[in-house]
């Protein structure tokens, strides 16, 4: 697929609101996200957790329910009702954006019954060696959905078609310890970590299955036609074998006959092991580019100390950026969240514009940055933490317009000091204005940088600098930025 000089919004952070408002606020603000530069909306999950109207969406119960049927106590999931997720999906469309939807199908939650089967126990953090011996176990596996009557589908899933779980009714206390069904054994083509990383939790699905696979594809199929969503995001692909979302993902072209844009959550800090997966989908999808949130969390710790000059190093955005979906946080990589690695406030606005002033890379702007959020929760710590995420909206505002005009023609980069580095772009017929980006996590920041127009009169867009600066007849210029800031020269 091919990758625009689009914008996607991350419509949802993990605490916003359970109050079910979500699609509507979607419905009301999708022209108000067009004007301001997106072009494509990312939802959460649409269809009913295992917590019912408080669950992310992620803790998967039943992929048809998507806010319609009473179960898990109450009707809507967190986010609204099924006509109220159908309407936000218009509402996207008709302001001209795609709608990537939230695909999560490595595990099932909240099951209906349990049923007797034997299992071999692993330790979580080893899943190549047995842990005991195989032994009968109760088993949270039976999905037959009674809030729902059999509408849409009247598939139920047993033990059988699991590979895993890590709950045995019998012994609840033995929480370290996963359950591999008889004659099951662990996905293959998965994540490395532990020996295997196939098992996330829940019931993990054995995408060995038949019945699975056929599932799958009937489901997928009645979501698009139910929803006409324009792509996805696909959850935990880790811990899912690479082959099966290829043909997933061609039977869902081949049935709605559109392109379907792919995201994939592929978590790993490893570049190699993303560019393993991305071979192995042979360029069906795109990925997130983890390295380089790595590298902005790493970088807002260590202030001056981190080397500005290898920021891109690593990073799909550097060595795939065809392929690469970039991004500064996200719901799971916020404060008190399960892969939390925060990027600290100050360095956002230098991230930003490195996501989204540049040609590499199909930037995504996490809602909490844009919107602000504020929550409390226990952390890792046991303690609970009261955590405030300021807006950065009106930077990213204006990042957006100058993407929109400026990021044209020759890029120059001058990745050549420690602690102030920059950037321009020339223009080219289409869209004639230059550019000039500086940033610094030091000092205030100065350097000279060709343009590419000469005799030019530039303003830094951010209003963090005041006055103007003009190019010679090369077009060179002698920009400057606020310490630990950055500012967007263009030129009037
Ligand atoms: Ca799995």
């Amino acid at each position: 697929m091919k990758n625009d000089r689009g914008v996607i919004f991350q419509s949802f952070h993990w605490y916003s609101p359970a109050d079910g408002t979500l699609w509507k606020t979607l419905s009301d603000e999708a022209e108000q996200l067009r004007t301001a530069g997106f072009s494509a909306v990312w939802l959460p999950p649409g269809y009913k957790g295992h917590a019912g109207a408080s669950d992310t969406g992620y803790g998967v119960y039943d992929l048809y329910d998507l806010g319609e049927f009473d179960q898990k106590g109450s009707i809507r999931t967190k986010y609204g009702t099924k006509g109220e997720y159908l309407q936000a999906l218009k509402a996207l469309k008709q302001a001209g954006m795609h709608s990537y939807v939230d695909i999560v199908l490595n595990h099932r939650m909240g099951s209906d019954a349990t049923e007797i089967v034997k299992a071999t126990p692993y330790q979580k953090d080893d899943r190549l060696q047995p842990a005991g011996e195989m032994h009968e176990i109760e088993a949270h596996t039976n999905f037959t959905f009674p809030g729902r009557e059999g509408a849409y589908s009247s598939f139920s899933w047993h033990w059988w078609h699991f590979d895993a779980v890590d709950y045995d009714a019998r012994e609840p206390e033995a929480s370290s310890t996963i359950f591999v069904f008889e004659g099951k054994a662990f996905d293959d083509y998965v994540g490395s970590e532990y020996g295997n990383y196939d098992y996330l939790m829940g019931c993990d699905l054995d995408f060995q299955q038949d019945e699975v696979r056929e599932e799958l594809s009937a489901w997928g199929r009645w979501y698009l036609d139910t929803t006409g969503a324009d792509g996805f995001r696909l959850d935990a692909l880790k811990h899912i074998p690479s082959w099966f979302f290829v043909s997933w993902i061609r039977q869902m072209r081949e049935h709605t006959g559109r392109e379907l844009p792919v995201i994939g959550e592929y978590w790993d800090p490893e570049l190699g092991n993303l560019m393993t997966y991305l071979d192995q989908t042979e360029g069906t999808l795109l990925l997130f580019d983890v390295p380089l949130h790595y590298q902005f969390h790493q970088a807002s710790r260590l202030g001056n100390s981190y080397d500005l000059r290898q920021i891109l190093d690593h990073t799909l955005m550097k060595e795939r950026s065809a392929s690469a979906v970039t991004f500064v946080e996200n719901h799971d990589s916020q404060a008190l969240q399960s892969l939390e690695s925060v990027v600290e406030s100050w360095f956002k606005p230098l991230a930003y514009a490195l996501i989204l002033l540049r040609r590499e890379g199909y930037p995504c702007v996490f809602s909490a940055d844009y919107q602000g959020a504020a929550y409390t929760d226990q952390g890792s710590d046991g303690t609970a933490h009261e955590i405030v995420i300021p807006s950065h909206r009106q930077l990213i505002d204006t990042l957006l317009s100058v993407r929109g005009a400026f990021t044209f023609g020759e890029q120059r980069d001058y990745f050549d000091h420690a602690n102030v580095i920059g950037w321009t772009f020339s223009g080219d017929a289409e869209h004639p204005g230059a550019m000039a980006v500086l940033m610094s996590n030091g000092s205030e920041g100065r350097k000279a940088m060709h343009t590419g127009m000469a005799k030019a009169r530039f303003i830094d867009r951010t209003g963090y600098v005041a006055g103007e600066v003009e190019t010679d007849e090369e077009g060179m210029g002698e920009f400057s930025c606020p310490a630990g800031s950055v500012s967007v020269w263009v030129s009037i």
